[in-house]
């Protein structure tokens, strides 16, 4: 398949750890096994989390593995009128809305419903300004996740966990596409940014399974092809839930480049490679994939 293409987009709070590189390889090796191009983009819109120098650090620790960007990375700080452009188009389909909920608003009325019993269950977005503002403040910008009265479901297939479905008007509810603080939410860039370097695969870390809905209907609603997704394992911090900086994952060791592509082919369930250098385990690696993963 020429016309694949493939990507990685790291976010720059800090420098690429164990389950960081599984997602890093696995999107590499699947463009490599089909002859495609993989790039990498840099997500570092929200701001207030990115760290001073991460990017730089996420690139050096990707070229030690040997997993370099087939072209200049794309840095989404760089598309903002991009991203403007699309909030505008999903405007004037009537699609968005204003909301002046705070978070605690919305945990509020998810309590009154009875909706919500602990403080860190996912919230599910009641709809309170759907029907107008009722005389508050603009604060973010939402999608619709119904039609009509009708709920909007959507169904996929990952190449790794099969079919899904997920009711975004009951799972998810209207979602924010630009935050309160201004910055837009990584579901719409993310969906923008796919389309336009022309991403033909995704593959990343499963916990961003539960978002690829979304991103689908965007793509939907703008017109904009789907690419086909891969969601692959994670790796589970000491806690046991997915390794994480809150969770104290600690920077990827790339002192010995072959162990750490070891360590992360092993969670992808490719069997152990031999081999001296980093390109000599990579060419191996890519064609295990294409046993494992491609059919
Ligand atoms: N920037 C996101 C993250 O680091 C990944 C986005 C994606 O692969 O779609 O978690």
């Amino acid at each position: 398949m020429a016309s694949y293409v493939g990507r990685f987009a790291p976010t720059p709070s800090g420098p690429l750890h164990d389950g960081s590189l599984v997602a890093a390889l696995a999107s590499w090796l699947d463009a490599r096994a089909h002859g495609g191009r993989w790039l990498v983009r840099i997500e570092d819109l929200d701001t207030p989390r990115n760290e001073l120098g991460a990017e730089q650090i996420i690139l050096g620790q990707l070229a030690i593995c040997g997993l370099v960007s087939d072209e200049e990375p794309l840095v989404q700080s760089t598309r903002i009128a991009a991203y403007e452009e699309a909030l505008v188009r999903l405007a004037e389909a009537g699609q968005v809305y204003p909301c002046g909920c705070s978070r605690r608003e919305v945990e509020q009325v998810l309590v009154t419903l009875g909706f919500l019993q602990e403080r860190d269950e996912e919230r599910v977005y009641p709809g309170t300004c759907r029907a107008g503002l009722r005389g508050k403040p603009a604060r973010s910008m939402r999608l619709l996740t119904v039609l009509g009265s009708e709920d909007i479901t959507i169904r996929w297939s990952d190449r790794r966990l099969g079919r899904q479905r997920q009711n975004l008007a009951r799972e998810v509810g209207d979602f924010v596409v630009k935050r309160a603080d201004g910055i837009f939410a990584y579901q719409l860039a993310v969906v923008v940014d796919d389309a336009f370097q022309g991403i033909t695969h995704v593959v990343r870390g499963e916990d961003l399974a539960d978002n690829t809905p979304r991103q689908i209907h965007l793509q939907r609603l703008m017109g904009l092809p789907e690419p086909a997704y891969l969601h692959t394992p994670l790796v589970m911090g000491a806690d046991g839930n997915k390794l994480s900086k809150q969770n104290g994952a600690t920077a990827l060791d790339v002192s010995d480049p072959v162990a750490a592509l070891q360590k992360a082919a092993a969670v992808l369930q490719l069997p152990r490679i031999e081999a001296l250098s980093v390109t000599e385990w990579l060419s191996a690696a890519t064609r295990a994939w294409g046993a494992r993963w491609i059919s």
